[in-house]
Parts: structure tokens; C-alpha cells; sequence
């Protein structure tokens, strides 16, 4: 979020835009443009709304980057274990 500290407004909002509970806008001077920041519901971080990560549980549901890949990473688990893909080293 290191986009975050050039910004010297705040505007603290509480609205729903996109599927993504948006928490703050704030102004960047330099980007010239409002940064709106949501709250993922998942680790309840702040992060920038304008790229929300879709979960993968409902596929509705916008989470930060951070939660969408750990998600991915999930699945992926799920699917080597199931598929028997890492030999256990506890011996046949
Ligand atoms: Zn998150």
C-alpha cells in the first residue's frame, strides 16, 4: 500500500460501490485522482478497491490481492492432496 502515503486527505465513507465496502476516499495529488479503499471482509485489511480480488468460495465476494491468493493457494492444496501429488515422506 505504498501508494497510500502521498495522500493528505481522508474522507471516511461507509458505502458499498462495486461489491467492495469502501471505507475511505482519499485524494492523491499525485496521481490527481480519489483512491477509494475498501475493507477485505476476509482478514479485514484496507486495500485499494479499485483492484479487488473475487473469492473464490462464492465468487461474488471482493477481497484484497493478498486473501485472493492465499485462497488460490488453498485450492491448489486441496487439489494436491486429493490427487496424491506430494509422496508422503512417512514411508510406504
Ligand atoms: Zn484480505
Amino acid at each position: 500500500m505504498s501508494a497510500i502515503k502521498d495522500l493528505n486527505q481522508s474522507i471516511k465513507v461507509n458505502k458499498v460501490e462495486n461489491g467492495v465496502n469502501i471505507h475511505y476516499e482519499v485524494y492523491s495529488k499525485k496521481l490527481d485522482k480519489v483512491i477509494k479503499i475498501g475493507q477485505c471482509p476476509r482478514c479485514e485489511e484496507l486495500f485499494d478497491a479499485e483492484f479487488p480480488a473475487l473469492s473464490r468460495k462464492d465468487n461474488k465476494t471482493k477481497i484484497c490481492s493478498e486473501c485472493g491468493t492465499s485462497e488460490a493457494l488453498e485450492d491448489w492444496m486441496v487439489f494436491i492432496n486429493k490427487n496424491n501429488l506430494i509422496k508422503s515422506s512417512k514411508g510406504a
